[in-house]
């Protein structure tokens, strides 16, 4: 028996496709038997997993909003920007999502090459076997290095390798806030910005919101009851749709986090879907 979840729409988390356990097929089973009734899937720069994840909910007859979650920088913090309803086929989001892969495999070769300076001989195919999906990144380097031998644990890699200040760490490409919600917008999607509360972004969603943003995430496991409460009146006061979602990775990934038990209510899908609809009749 699978218990129920506590919201009827997850709008957040991450399959095989990106950083997640789950396949996009298993990720839209587990939310039926979760007894969603609708769901996004925002993988990190990637979307991959929409296909697969659009045909299995078809099958089940549950609502699959197509999302991508876009890794930005800004003023030195990371920020998360989230997307729903994107054109798929619209030329530039393709070539955008492309340059970003391409970006990321030339930072995991260099990683490798300042790693082969250090002794430790990984090769990217190795790296390749541990990134099922697309989206290749530090912890599968860090998964190969203890594969093979050269370290202890994945933390082990990070803390001594791979982590900022360490011998082998590479920087990540810099897209800024700005340009992902110019990404997003362009290609009929809505741009989100997701869990402000973990990076203290109050004061700088002005800026966003007037260069395109359109939402924030409230409902986050990361967001505290103040969080929640002051971006929700932010939200209000701007006109942004508040969104909501779990940031699942997978069954054990974060003990206590599961599919849909943080979400929104089937009138924020509701809203949603109807914005989708006027952005793509926008960017056409
Ligand atoms: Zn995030
Ligand atoms: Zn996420």
């Amino acid at each position: 028996m699978c218990q129920k979840s506590k919201y009827e729409a997850d709008l957040h988390c991450h399959t095989s496709a990106s950083d997640g356990l789950l396949t996009p097929e298993g990720i839209i089973e587990h939310a039926v038997r979760r007894g969603l009734r609708a769901i996004a899937i925002t993988d990190h720069d990637t979307i991959t997993g929409w296909t697969k994840a659009e045909e299995t909910s078809e099958r089940l007859g549950i609502l699959l909003i197509k999302g991508i979650e876009i890794n930005t920088d800004w003023e030195g913090k990371e920020v998360h920007i989230l997307g729903f309803g994107m054109d798929e086929n619209n030329k530039s989001f393709k070539k955008q999502l492309f340059d970003l892969q391409e970006k990321r495999i030339f930072r995991i070769k260099e990683i490798l090459e300042k790693l082969k300076k250090l002794g430790i001989d990984i090769s990217f195919t190795d790296v390749l076997q541990y990134a099922r999906g697309e989206s290749v990144g530090r912890p599968h380097v860090a998964q190969a290095m203890v594969k093979k031998g050269y370290i202890a644990s994945i933390k082990m890699a990070f803390d001594r390798y791979l982590k900022i200040g360490c011998p082998a760490y590479v920087p990540r490409y810099k897209l800024s806030p700005t340009k992902a919600i110019k990404i997003i917008n362009d290609s009929g999607g809505i741009p989100v910005l997701a869990h402000p509360g973990v990076q203290d972004l109050e004061s700088d969603i002005r800026q966003w919101v007037e260069e395109g943003l359109l939402g924030i995430e409230i409902t986050h496991p990361d967001h505290s009851l103040d969080d929640k409460i002051k971006y929700h009146k932010i939200a209000e006061r701007k006109g942004l749709i508040a969104t909501g979602g779990s940031d699942y990775h997978g069954p054990g990934i974060k003990p206590g986090i599961e599919l849909g038990d943080w979400g929104v209510g089937l009138d924020i899908v509701d809203q949603l879907e109807q914005m989708i609809k006027q952005n793509q009749i926008e960017a056409k």
